[in-house]
């Protein structure tokens, strides 16, 4: 891509209403676009980075045997009111509204109760389970306070997958999986080590549910840490009852910032029971169906890793992530630096190396100033005096010193 194309533009400010960092660089960088309060649109660039950190989930999930669908975002109040969630009381954070005639619906802030009311339509006998199902998809909270800047929006995308298992034993052998699939996700965006399984406050049928905690200082969760265990306790659940029940000490725990990238719950049979969602078994006798809920803030992670990642010239994109790999900058408007940088934006394209071709008429230093902002892993000059040289300039977006390398050197740490 050519920066002279992209439709958005750089910015040396961000809003004065923006207080997070996250959004305040992405915006910056033209990464998101800020609608409102909590309310964020995410442009081209921005998109691929999101594209990616789902590509990544989504491959995690297909690996224990996920399948993708979409759920709509329109819900009918009848499905949430078998379970008594419709309620504002109950459900805090709905967005509701009317059709024309008359008839109440939902923003969709869960698909829960929506995913079990289309399992219940295909799943009879036991020869139909498990299932795991999961999704992308957009969910809508009323939130109250949204000054974390994407890591929490009134408007966010969420990856939530959901398990139909016939017994507790089945239910057990994938949410095993399912944290394992975590951590692997995790560890891929470069995160693994920062991210710990959290005990948290469960639901009607378990004392604990499993949140995936960043460490982070911009996130809006506390937890204690034991690191030698590598294991994590929300405070909402720390007290003394629970540490003895987890076998750890208080004083072996390290109190921590945290952001929640992902959570995930075992429901048992208690939705199934609310919304008779059951199934014949191997005797003929009707059972109720396992469930299981997990959940990945995808909008939320890309903000953690800028927060995270990015330092005072920017943001700092890992490779499984970026929008594009290399920030190519060619420095004037000469004929001979022209030809170099048109010839090696085409080969990286061709070896299928992505690349951000700023070819604008600006200052080398708006140039620079750019490539640290946008925060792509590798930055390559193209200048009358390397061309001369027969070299390149390359520099890691992590690194202060830029190197002179021949072409082959080049694509040799490109491919890195
Ligand atoms: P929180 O406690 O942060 O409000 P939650 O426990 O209500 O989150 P879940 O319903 O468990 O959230 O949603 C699954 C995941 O979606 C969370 O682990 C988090 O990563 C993400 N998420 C939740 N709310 C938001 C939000 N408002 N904006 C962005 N991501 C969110
Ligand atoms: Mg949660």
């Amino acid at each position: 891509m050519r920066t002279s194309q992209l439709i958005t533009k750089t910015r040396k400010e961000a809003p004065a209403d923006e207080t997070a960092k996250n959004a305040q660089l992405l915006i910056r960088a033209g990464y998101v676009y800020k609608v409102m309060a909590g309310v964020y649109a995410y442009t081209p660039l921005g998109i691929k980075v999101l594209e990616n950190i789902k590509q990544i989930v989504r491959e995690e999930m297909n690996a224990i045997g996920g399948q993708e669908l979409i759920m709509s975002s329109l819900q009918r109040k009848d499905t949430w009111e078998t379970t008594g969630r419709w309620s504002d009381d109950v459900v805090d954070v709905w967005f509701k509204t009317k059709l024309k005639d008359e008839t109440e619906v939902g923003l969709a802030w869960s698909h829960e109760e929506i995913i079990v009311e289309m399992m219940k339509t295909y799943v009879e006998s036991y020869k139909d389970l498990p299932a795991y199902v999961y999704q992308f998809q957009t969910k809508m909270r009323n939130e109250l306070r949204s000054k974390s800047g994407i890591m929490r929006g009134r408007e966010f995308v969420m990856k939530d997958m959901y398990s139909c298992s016939v017994s507790e034993a089945e239910h057990d052998k994938f949410y095993a999986a399912c944290i394992e699939a975590y951590k692997k996700v995790y560890e891929r965006l470069g995160i693994g080590k920062d991210t710990y399984v959290t005990f948290a406050s469960g639901g009607a049928f378990t004392k604990f549910s499993h949140e995936f905690q960043t460490i982070c200082e911009a996130g809006e969760d506390v937890i204690y840490l034991h690191r030698g265990k590598n294991i994590a306790v929300n405070e909402e659940v720390m007290d003394d009852e629970n540490l003895k029940s987890l076998g750890i000490k208080r004083d072996e725990l390290e109190k921590v910032k945290s952001a929640e990238v992902g959570n995930i719950f075992n429901f048992g049979t208690q939705k199934s029971e609310d919304m008779d969602f059951g199934f014949v078994d191997e005797n003929g006798e009707r059972k109720l169906v396992y469930l299981g809920s997990y959940g990945i803030g995808i909008t939320r992670v890309m903000g953690v890793l800028v927060e995270k990642f990015a330092d005072d010239r920017g943001l700092v994109w890992d490779a499984s992530v970026t929008p594009y790999k290399v920030y190519l900058a060619r420095l004037g408007q000469t004929e001979v630096v022209i030809k170099a940088a048109d010839k090696l934006y085409k080969e990286l394209e061709d070896q299928g190396i992505t690349v951000l071709y700023d070819d604008r008429d600006v200052r080398p230093g708006e140039k620079f100033a750019d490539a640290d902002l946008l925060g792509m892993p590798y930055r390559v000059v193209i200048s009358e005096k390397t061309v001369a040289a027969g070299t390149f300039e390359f520099k890691k977006r992590t690194s202060s010193e830029s190197e002179l390398l021949d072409q082959k050197s080049l694509l040799a740490q490109i491919a890195l």
